[in-house]
């Protein structure tokens, strides 16, 4: 079998396999969104999926750094809001 790549949660700094991670991407556009299919062009940035770890992201400001650019606070509830809705 093939090992999984590991991803390390901007959240938690857990590492986890690829698949159990949410991936999070700031498209060539600007826009960040909930990539579902880990095949989205742009900056990727990986959270658990797991709701605890997406709101400290979002409390925190974590992908700001991820991205190196500063989100908005709607920006933030846009991608819990994403996360919530298809999970
Ligand atoms: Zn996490």
């Amino acid at each position: 079998m093939r090992k999984l790549p590991i991803r390390t949660c901007v959240a938690c700094r857990q590492g986890k396999p690829k698949n159990q991670m949410l991936r999070v991407v700031r498209t060539p556009q600007g826009e960040v969104i909930v990539d579902r299919t880990g095949k989205c062009a742009g900056r990727g940035a990986y959270v658990c999926d797991d709701p605890e770890c997406i709101a400290k992201c979002a409390k925190r400001k974590l992908l700001d750094k991820a991205f190196g650019v500063a989100l908005s606070d709607e920006t933030y509830a846009e991608i819990q809001r994403q996360y919530e809705q298809k999970s």
